[in-house]
C-alpha cells in the first residue's frame, strides 16, 4: 500500500466487539452509504451511522465508521422460519412486531409471519 493509493475500507472489530468500517476519513461520512471490502474481497454497501474520532495511519487520516443496524447483527437467521440466510429483510408481522426475515418470508403476507 503506497501513499498515492487511497486505502480501501475494510471491516474491523473494535475492543467492545462491534463491527465497524475502517478506512480513510475522506471516504467515511456519517449518514452516507459506503462500500466496504470484506476479507474475501467482496464489496458490501453499508450505511454509516456515525464516524469515530480520526487518527493517523501512515500519514492518512483514518476513522471508524459505525454501521447502521443491519441484518447481519441478528446472526443471519430468519426470525420467522429460522432459515439461515445471508440477506435478511426487516418486515412486520400482523401484530406490527418487526423482525428480520429471509426473502421468502419477506414476500409472504404479514399474517403468516410471527416475531413474538
Ligand atoms: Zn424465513
Amino acid at each position: 500500500m503506497t501513499a498515492t493509493t487511497t486505502p480501501e475500507t475494510h471491516y474491523r472489530k473494535t475492543k467492545t466487539g462491534t463491527w465497524v468500517a475502517f478506512g480513510p476519513a475522506a471516504a467515511i461520512i456519517a449518514g452516507a452509504e459506503l462500500t466496504v471490502t470484506t476479507r474475501s474481497g467482496a464489496a458490501k454497501i453499508e450505511h454509516i451511522e456515525r464516524v469515530g474520532r480520526p487518527f493517523t495511519v501512515d500519514g492518512v487520516q483514518m476513522v471508524y465508521g459505525y454501521l447502521a443496524d443491519r441484518p447481519a447483527a441478528h446472526g443471519g437467521v430468519c426470525e420467522n422460519c429460522d432459515a439461515s440466510t445471508g440477506s435478511l429483510t426487516e418486515c412486520s408481522d400482523s401484530s406490527g412486531i418487526s423482525g428480520y426475515c429471509c426473502s421468502r418470508c419477506a414476500s409472504a403476507p404479514a399474517v403468516e409471519l410471527s416475531f413474538c
